[in-house]
C-alpha cells in the first residue's frame, strides 16, 4: 500500500491571554492511500484541530508549534498559501459537520458546484454542469436537474451533506477529511449518509479520515482507528483491535459508553469526570485523573508500546514492571 499522508510529533497551540492552550501534543500518524482512517476522541481530545492542521486551516491565536506532515512525500507543513490553493479542494478535501459553512447560501447549488468544477477540473460551462448534475444523482438526489436552481437552504441537512460530499469527491481527491459530517443529522439520515460514504469509497480510490466523537460511526465505516485524548494519541490499531481487544483503559471505557443497539442509552456507562485542561496539562498520563487502573507510575508520561502489527498503545499497564511498581 502507498503511504499518502504521515504526521510525525505535531504540536499545535492556541495563544490565549491565560497562556497557551496545547491543543495537540505530539500526534503522530499515516493514513495510507484508498483506506478509511477513524480518528475518535470525545470534544477538546484535539481531533479536530489535528484535521485543520492536515488543511493547512489553523489560523491565529492557533499555531502548528512543531511537526511535520507530509502529503505524497510533499511537506505540506512547508507549502505556500498559493501552493495550498492548488491542493485544498482538489488533492485533499474536507466535509464539514455543518455543510451551511462550506456553502454561499446566496447562491443557487448549481452555480456553486459548477465554479467548483470548473476551477479544479477545467470544464466547460455545459460539460460542468452535465458534471454536477450526475453528481447530485451518484449521491442519491432526485430531479437533479431541478435541484440545481435551488439555494441551499431548500435541502435538507442530510441533503446538504450529500451535496458537500460530491463536491468533495468531484475532483477524485487522493484524500477526504470528514469532520463529524454526521453529527448535525438524525439517526436515520446518520446512516444514510454513513452509508453513501462506504458506497462512494467502494468506487473510488480516495482515502478518508473520518474524525468522530462516535465509536459507532467508526464501526460502520472504518478500517483503521486512532483514539485521541488530550491532544495525545491513546491507543490505534485495526477496527477489530479497537472494537475486540482495546488495551488502553480511555478505549474501553468509550467502548463502555457506546449503545449496541439503537435504544440501548440506560445500559451506557459514560466515563466519569473531565478532560484535562490543555492550558496546564498533566505532565503524564492525561488520562489519569479519570482513569480506573491509576497507578503511581502514571504521574510519568507511558511510552507508546506495540502490542501487535499495528496496534499501539500508550498506557504503562502493557508493561509489567510499571505495575509492580
Ligand atoms: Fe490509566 Fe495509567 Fe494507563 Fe494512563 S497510563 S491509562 S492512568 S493505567
Ligand atoms: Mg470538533
Amino acid at each position: 500500500t502507498e503511504r499518502l499522508l504521515t504526521v510525525e510529533q505535531l504540536h499545535v497551540s492556541f495563544h490565549t491571554r491565560d497562556g497557551d492552550n496545547q491543543a495537540v501534543r505530539g500526534v503522530s500518524l499515516h493514513i495510507d492511500a484508498g483506506e478509511t482512517l477513524g480518528i475518535v476522541g470525545e470534544s477538546g481530545s484535539g481531533k479536530s484541530v489535528t484535521a485543520k492542521a492536515i488543511m493547512a486551516l489553523i489560523e491565529p491565536p492557533g499555531e502548528i508549534i512543531s511537526g511535520t506532515i507530509e502529503y505524497k512525500g510533499k511537506r505540506l507543513t512547508e507549502l505556500s498559501e498559493k501552493e495550498w490553493r492548488k491542493l485544498r479542494g482538489n488533492e485533499i478535501t474536507m466535509v464539514f459537520q455543518d455543510p451551511m459553512t462550506a456553502m454561499n447560501p446566496v447562491k443557487r447549488i448549481g452555480s456553486q458546484m459548477i465554479e467548483i468544477l470548473r476551477r479544479h477540473r477545467g470544464l466547460s460551462k455545459e460539460e460542468a454542469k452535465r458534471e454536477a448534475i450526475e453528481l447530485l444523482r451518484q449521491v442519491g438526489i432526485t430531479e437533479p436537474e431541478r435541484r440545481l436552481s435551488q439555494y441551499p437552504h431548500e435541502f435538507s441537512g442530510g441533503m446538504r451533506q450529500r451535496v458537500m460530499i460530491a463536491m468533495a469527491l468531484s475532483c477524485k481527491p487522493g484524500l477526504l477529511i470528514a469532520d463529524e459530517p454526521t453529527t448535525a443529522l438524525d439517526v436515520t439520515i446518520q446512516a444514510q449518509i454513513l452509508d453513501l460514504l462506504k458506497e462512494l469509497k467502494e468506487k473510488s480510490d480516495t482515502a478518508i479520515a473520518l474524525i468522530t466523537h462516535d465509536l459507532g460511526v467508526v464501526a460502520q465505516v472504518c478500517t483503521r482507528v486512532v483514539v485521541m485524548y488530550g491532544g495525545m494519541i491513546m491507543e490505534s490499531g485495526s477496527v477489530d483491535d479497537i472494537f475486540y481487544r482495546p488495551q488502553h483503559p480511555y478505549t474501553q471505557g468509550l467502548l463502555r459508553s457506546v449503545p449496541k443497539r439503537a435504544g440501548e442509552r440506560e445500559r451506557l456507562v459514560p466515563i466519569e469526570g473531565t478532560p484535562p485542561d490543555l492550558l496546564n496539562p498533566p505532565q503524564g498520563c492525561p488520562f489519569m485523573a479519570r482513569c480506573p487502573h491509576a497507578m503511581s507510575k502514571c504521574a510519568e508520561l507511558p511510552p507508546i508500546y506495540t502490542l501487535g502489527p499495528g496496534h499501539r498503545s500508550m498506557c504503562w499497564l502493557a508493561d509489567e514492571e510499571a505495575k509492580t511498581q
